[in-house]
């Protein structure tokens, strides 16, 4: 749950245009969409559906974990939300749907954007004579070095 002011083109939404925002991509708004899609896109993040159902119940809305899920994945389908599979057991929705990369520290479980203009692929062996590639998405696992001191 970090917010990274560097990269440009975050979709958030003040809480008052929300319902707006739902109905720009056709999307009806039901009272459990709307606590939804507060919580996820207030700021620039990374939440797990079960980062979301935690923080919709706290606002005294009730919903399932079933709708949260349900929920979240017609936001990815709609091209509000991306998915960022950090290993087969977490999956992360992210509120910034521009072209970015992530670094992933493992002893924090915190996650944060890289720009992807810093990012560069050097030459991919493995490519076949008629594919080129259409984009990556990187996720570089870091763990804290330990200062000489300790
Ligand atoms: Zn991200």
């Amino acid at each position: 749950m970090v917010q990274n002011d560097d990269i440009p083109n975050q979709m958030l939404v003040q809480p008052e245009n929300i319902k707006e925002f739902l109905s720009s991509h056709n999307i009806n708004s039901t009272r459990q969409r709307l606590a939804i899609a507060e919580s996820m896109f207030r700021t620039q993040q990374h939440l797990s559906a079960e980062n979301i159902l935690e923080q919709v119940n706290l606002n005294g809305v009730q919903v399932s974990k079933a709708t949260v899920y349900n929920t979240l994945r017609l936001f990815v389908k709609k091209g509000m939300l991306r998915e960022v599979v950090i290993d087969p057991l977490r999956t992360l929705f992210d509120s910034n749907v521009s072209d970015h990369h992530h670094i992933l520290n493992v002893q924090t479980g915190e996650i944060r954007d890289i720009d992807p203009i810093n990012i560069n692929l050097p030459p991919v062996p493995g490519l076949g004579p008629n594919e080129k590639i259409e984009g990556f998405d990187l996720v570089l696992r870091v763990t804290n070095t330990t200062s000489p001191s300790d």
